[in-house]
């Protein structure tokens, strides 16, 4: 991002948020690949839209932030040219499948059943062929853009041009989503009735 420049947070949210189709019922998510394209098929809508701040999320070129959202595992696979997938970090709570020629991350796949959000897979919605994806609600980890290079002083200015898109800026997840892996963690526990 340029030290005085323009913010550009992410194409998608840039010109502000275009609402989703009330039936988007999935479609197929494509890498940027030039010829053959690595093809996942997602048979449901995103829920949970976001922006994300993370250094791990794949970004756009030239984007401060990533736009993921999540769908059940079970709806996702992947159609055309799985062999050029691999995982970026094995070691990491999410594994994601990027394509090896392009660099774009396909999906976010959580292989530890114990893990809050189990049985969700994190995916792009701007890697959608078809429009209509549930727009994006809110902006996680904003403060982690630091570490992507972005200056500390120039955080009042996103954290405002992304209220003024009417994404609400957090420095960690939603409240909704903290609640959701705090209950879960207090049921493992035993604090909460499973
Ligand atoms: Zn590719
Ligand atoms: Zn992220």
């Amino acid at each position: 991002m340029p030290e005085n420049g323009e913010l550009h947070l992410h194409p998608l949210i840039d010109h502000g948020i275009r609402a989703g189709a009330p039936g988007f019922a999935g479609g197929t998510l494509t890498c940027l690949c030039e010829r053959d394209q690595v093809k996942v098929q997602v048979e449901s809508n995103v829920a949970h839209n976001h922006a994300c701040g993370c250094t791990k999320c794949w970004k756009p070129e030239g984007a401060v932030f990533s736009v993921v959202a999540v769908v059940p595992r079970d709806k996702l696979r992947v159609t055309a040219h799985a062999e050029k997938l691999e995982v970026v970090d094995p070691a990491a709570a999410i594994q994601r499948h990027a394509c090896r020629s392009c660099g774009v991350h396909l999906f976010g796949r959580i292989e530890n059943q114990a893990h809050p959000f189990y049985g969700l897979d994190f995916i792009h919605p701007e890697l959608f062929a078809e429009h209509g994806a549930a727009a994006p609600e809110f902006a996680a980890f904003v403060s982690s853009v630091i570490e992507s290079g972005v200056k500390p002083d120039r955080m009042p200015a996103i954290r405002a041009r992304l209220k003024q898109i009417g994404l609400e800026p957090y420095d960690c997840l939603s409240p909704p989503l903290m609640d959701a892996i705090a209950t879960h963690q207090a049921k493992r526990m035993g604090t909460l009735a499973a």
